[in-house]
């Protein structure tokens, strides 16, 4: 997508606070730190529009990124904050359930996972809940300028096994330093607002 005008609508903690405008939503799931703004940056061609690193233990909200009046990009909170109080932790958990779970515009979910790593514990989890939920999913394996070229088919077969990928979604390779995969993410996003 030609991506010039982004607005960044509103944050949401409850589902009376959700855009009522009816555009197709997309929304990004991640760890913190994995690079889920910097990711949201590259797709909209800016350097800092999603604020990276967010801190742990502040106010969590759902951020509507709305892309060319067409779409939003949801920013979903990142989930295993080792920092946060377990009384936080459950009220991000039923925040995100319930978009997660009733938001009938929500068209996928992209979850991202650090290209370095085996996919986390919280990965898994993510990626089975929305399973659960017949959500399409794009995992993005992040920061692969990190990793070696020869080591993207392991990469790759690591997280089809560790997540035990359907066949219906799709791994994506990504690099925020060398935008590789951007248009990727995109024809699959694309591809999922219009279904
Ligand atoms: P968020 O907490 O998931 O929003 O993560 P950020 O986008 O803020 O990124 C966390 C850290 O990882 C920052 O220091 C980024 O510069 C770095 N980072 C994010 N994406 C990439 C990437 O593709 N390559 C490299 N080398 N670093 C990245």
């Amino acid at each position: 997508m030609q991506v010039n005008n982004v607005s960044m609508n509103l944050s949401a903690v409850s589902a009376k606070q959700y855009p009522d405008d009816g555009y197709p939503e997309i929304a990004l799931l991640g760890r913190s730190n994995v690079g889920k703004s910097s990711l949201i940056n590259t797709l909209i061609n800016r350097k800092s529009f999603a604020r990276t690193s967010s801190t742990p233990g502040k106010t969590q909200t759902l951020n509507f990124y709305n892309i060319e009046n067409q779409l939003y990009l949801v920013d979903v909170p990142g989930y295993g904050f080792a920092k946060v109080s377990k009384k936080q932790r459950e009220e991000f958990g039923t925040m995100i359930e319930e978009y997660l779970t009733t938001r009938k515009v929500l068209k996928g979910v992209i979850i991202l996972t650090d290209g370095r790593h085996v996919p986390s514990d919280d990965d898994v989890s993510m990626y089975q809940y929305v399973s659960y939920y017949h959500i399409p999913t794009l995992i993005v394996s992040t920061k692969m300028d990190k990793v070696k070229k020869n080591q993207w088919n392991k990469s790759s077969s690591q997280i089809m096994k560790t997540m035990q990928v359907n066949q219906t979604d799709d791994i994506q390779m990504f690099s925020a330093e060398t935008k590789y995969g951007k248009e990727q993410v995109w024809d699959w996003i694309e591809s999922k607002m219009n279904e």
